[in-house]
């Protein structure tokens, strides 16, 4: 049983919460705040309760024990306080005590800013536990991580699941156990290495797998495809051969054509079968013919998993099968679960979020407990437990 906040009577506590606030943002613009909105909740059902926060939160991959003012989380802490309407304390010294003075909530400047975090070094965890009761763990996107205040912390203090994630946890499980076939899985994104033992646990429960991205690429070559200056990873070639080769490849959907340029800027994109890449062209998304084919899967299925962008989604046009494929996944009424950093944003743009079963705040947190490996802090926290 997963030690949830809700079953546990917590009031009048003074709590450090872990969250995920590490948002895509751009010179200082918050680009998406699907992570921070998704941690709303457990900070509402906390303060309703009582109790006073400590919040805690990475952001970006700072060096250790740098203090890199492009990475501080003040911006975020302002957003936040205004997304509450609530007062929020912004401390850049923390670790030796906060006052709350008269605010309900503190927020701790980049917990990456602190040496021994990434480490999980039992001396900065025993620190940072001091300053509270007890610990709550919401920031399901980082539960695969084993750091001083993912994780390290839960040593020290009496610990707690957030709303958020017992959400997740439940809809990644639901993904698991309930999802009816026909299921097609979509994995997509820049690198296959990242990505393979998901396709490997997947491929059985999948009725149909949809690749694109760099892995398309590393599949295409390891077929005998030109596939030109493309991304991809040549160390996995033996292991897309070994899937090719296997009974499971009638299940990959084939794509048709693809969208390629040979300009360094990525200018005058070319849409070409796949048989007719060029050694100066880069497969740079999906084509048209590949993009009615994967939606006609689409619609024949009852549940969706997706994870990655289907092609160079920074630079438009390239951005188009990504976004024809979450439009179809919008339109269907199938059970749908979609995680990972770089699809979100664009599902939030086109302003379909709600047409989806489930988005995850995770990337390779979702990646990890899908694939069936236990995840630190869900262990502690009682998820695997009967
Ligand atoms: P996620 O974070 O959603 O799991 P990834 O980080 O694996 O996704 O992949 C996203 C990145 O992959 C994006 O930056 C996108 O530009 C890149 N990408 C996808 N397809 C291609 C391609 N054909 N060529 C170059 N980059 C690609
Ligand atoms: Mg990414």
């Amino acid at each position: 049983m997963i030690k949830l906040i809700t079953n546990s009577h917590i009031i009048n506590q003074t709590i450090l919460l872990r969250l995920d606030l590490n948002v895509p943002t751009y010179e200082n613009k918050i680009l998406s705040d699907f992570r921070i909105v998704k941690s709303i909740p457990t900070i509402r059902y906390l303060l309703n309760n009582n109790n006073k926060i400590i919040i805690l939160s990475h952001f970006g991959r700072p060096k250790e024990g740098l203090k890199d003012p492009s990475l501080s989380l003040e911006n975020i802490s302002n957003y936040l306080a205004k997304k509450l309407n609530k007062k929020i304390i912004f401390y850049d010294d923390w670790i030796d005590g906060v006052d709350f003075l008269d605010a309900d909530i503190v927020m701790c400047e980049n917990v990456r800013f602190q040496n021994g975090e990434k480490a999980n070094s039992p001396a900065l965890s025993e620190k940072m536990s001091r300053l509270a009761d007890i610990y709550v763990f919401d920031a399901f996107g980082v539960s695969h991580r084993k750091e001083s205040s993912t994780y390290g912390i839960s040593d020290y203090l009496d610990s707690y699941a957030g709303l958020l994630l017992e959400e997740e946890v439940k809809n990644a499980q639901s993904l698991l156990a309930d999802s009816k076939p026909p299921l097609t899985t979509i994995i997509s994104g820049a690198k296959i290495s990242t990505k393979l033992s998901l396709i490997k646990k997947l491929i059985n429960k999948s009725e149909n797998i949809i690749i694109g991205g760099g892995i398309l690429n590393t599949f295409l070559l390891a077929m005998g495809f030109n596939v030109g200056n493309s991304l991809i990873e040549k160390k996995f070639i033996p292991e897309a051969k070994e899937i090719i080769d296997s009974e499971y490849f009638s299940k990959i959907v084939m794509p048709i054509d693809v969208v390629t340029s040979d300009n360094i800027d990525f200018l005058n994109p070319n849409t070409k079968e796949i048989s007719m890449v060029q050694s100066k062209d880069k497969i740079l998304d999906i084509g048209a013919h590949t993009i009615n084919r994967y939606i006609e899967v689409i619609n024949k299925s009852k549940s969706i998993f997706w994870n990655g962008p289907l092609g160079y989604v920074e630079k438009k046009p390239y951005d188009n099968g990504t976004i024809k494929l979450s439009q179809a996944i919008a339109d269907s009424d199938t059970f749908s679960i979609v995680g990972g950093g770089d699809t979100i944003p664009i599902i939030e743009s086109l302003r379909i979020q709600n047409n989806f079963t489930c988005l995850s705040t995770g990337g390779g947190s979702l990646l990890k407990f899908i694939e069936g490996k236990d995840l630190p802090i869900l262990s502690k926290l009682g998820v695997y437990n009967k």
